[in-house]
């Protein structure tokens, strides 16, 4: 058992769900108690999809158990079929129907029905949805995909867009329009967008464009084996990596077709004078692996941030995260525990956050402003505008993310020089942060007599010390406060004076 409050995935059958919706004329028959449609209202209300996700539930109740819930699974695969008349399905169990027992892929694969029935085994006490998705995509490519002759013309698959995917449906618009630009037409896209259909075309592509390895990878091996497709390897997130990737997609195509990068601003809005405040941010860095470790290239290479702590909840990508974390020089953040999220971001104290929602939360605690970057995400992350964040007019939209959080740089300036000012004081914030009005300023609390001694293993501050601390701008105060703390420890001091804290800069500056 494990105290939860917030997950960063959901059960493994919800990724099965996310490759169901994503996909057309394909139905999911999910063996599950009542209760379960919950997750309908994540692709309603969350993604905003005008239709029931594709997904009949069993919906057993208490009193079912006693009788023949093998019965209730039968009549709703059947009544599914009668009603949508898919071209393939899908049967599975949530966790609850897990435990059961009633083997819903033995069970329709006896209906005879007219249609290819996939079944899914989805251990959902140990895995969770990415693994969902990416095993789900891989059985409906294992059962429908084969070898073919190839398209005349170059082509590839898109593989990995799901529904509830960050940003995906403006990802796979951008980067289909860069292998337009390069002459390569895109065979199928899937799972979204694909019907059971086109997978069974899905041999006839040159090559595979691997959009998100989380949702994906599976299927990539699967037909690079079977079906001889080679799959790229770079996450086009990033100038950089958009480079890399068209690079990639050249070698695996042979073109040669010029890129109009005319549309690029980011490189052009990072160099400009405007951004060198942005030198040297301190970024923590937490989400799916597969978007946190480029948005750290991002960070470093193109931002000039300097990446404070870097993380995923993933377990599946480990390794290249430590791998990754190692060039960083920092120790990777593996878990799905946000309370160890939490504890890590206090401890590096980041001038920003680049995370998922969860992240939000925290950042809002502690006062450190936030840019969310990878799922989870709340219903705004699902914007009416076109917003990737892969290709070149990704890396616009990510300038902008980035940038939107901080506090800008006059404003930064206003902060430190006039402190005392009704308006632009700490307390108030910075400017586009809520719309609250300035919280009156305190009058200085008369000095109190300084602490004789501290308890063991604590240091005190003295009053001049800590009016001297509040000289320093609020976004990187934490940190200065944390580092002279260490540094006095390491000293045996236990009181800090206003020589401990000029000690401690001169003693970090080194
Ligand atoms: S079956 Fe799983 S997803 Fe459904 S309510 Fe129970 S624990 Fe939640």
């Amino acid at each position: 058992m494990k105290l939860t409050v917030w997950t960063y995935e959901g059960p493994p059958h919800v990724g099965a769900m996310r490759v169901a919706t994503a996909m057309k004329g394909l139905h999911y028959v999910l063996h599950a108690p009542q209760g379960d449609t919950y997750a309908d209202l994540l692709f309603t209300m969350i993604e905003r999809r005008d239709h029931r996700p594709p997904v009949t539930y069993t919906t057993f109740q208490a009193r079912d158990l006693g009788a023949d819930t093998a019965g209730l699974f039968r009549t709703a695969c059947q009544d599914a079929y009668d009603r949508f008349k898919p071209e393939a399905i899908i049967v599975g169990a949530s966790c609850t129907a897990e435990l059961i027992q009633d083997d819903p892929g033995g069970l329709a694969e006896t209906m005879g029905l007219p249609v290819p029935v996939i079944a899914l085994e989805l251990p959902s006490y140990q895995r969770k949805e990415g693994f969902g998705a990416d095993e789900t995509f891989y059985q409906i490519v294992r059962a429908l995909a084969g070898p073919m002759e190839r398209s005349e013309r170059v082509t590839c698959n898109i593989l990995g867009g799901t529904a509830l995917g960050f940003r995906h449906r403006d990802d796979i618009a951008e980067i289909t329009n860069l292998l337009y630009e390069l002459g390569i037409e895109v065979n199928v896209c899937a799972p979204l967008g694909a019907t059971p259909t086109d997978i069974t075309k899905m041999g006839r592509a040159h090559f595979n464009v691997l959009l998100y390895p989380e949702t994906g990878e599976a299927a990539a091996r699967h037909l690079e084996t079977t079906c001889g497709q080679p799959y790229t390897r770079v996450v086009p997130i990033g100038t950089g990596a958009t480079r890399a990737f068209i690079e990639e997609v050249r070698t695996l195509s042979g073109s040669t077709a010029p890129i109009d990068d005319q549309g690029l601003r980011q490189t052009w809005w990072t160099r400009s004078v405007d951004s060198i405040y942005l030198t040297g941010k301190r970024v923590f860095i937490f989400g799916d692996a597969t978007h946190a470790m480029a948005m750290a290239k991002v960070a470093r290479d193109e931002m000039g941030f300097e990446v404070a702590g870097l993380g995923c909840y993933n377990r599946e990508f480990a390794r290249p995260m430590r791998a990754l974390a190692k060039e960083f020089e920092l120790e990777p953040l593996i878990t799905d525990d946000y309370l160890e999220v939490e504890r890590a971001i206090e401890a590096a104290q980041p001038e920003m956050i680049m995370g998922t929602q969860m992240e939000r939360h925290i950042g809002k605690r502690l006062g450190i402003p936030c840019a969310v970057i990878s799922s989870p995400v709340h219903v705004q992350d699902f914007p009416a505008r076109y917003s990737p964040v892969m290709g070149f007019e990704g890396a616009n939209v990510l300038f902008d993310t980035l940038v939107h959080p901080l506090v800008m740089g006059l404003e930064e300036h206003l902060l430190h020089m006039f402190r005392e000012d009704f308006e632009f004081n700490d307390a108030a914030g910075p400017s586009h942060h809520g719309g609250h009005a300035p919280k009156p300023v305190e009058k200085a609390p008369a000095p109190a007599a300084e602490p004789e001694t501290a308890p063991a293993g604590e240091v005190v501050w003295l009053h001049d010390a800590e009016r001297e601390l509040k000289k320093i701008p609020f976004f990187v105060r934490g940190k200065a406060r944390r580092n002279t703390e260490t540094f006095a420890m390491g000293q045996g001091i236990t009181e800090i004076s206003v020589d401990t804290l000029y000690e401690a800069k001169a003693h970090y500056a080194r």
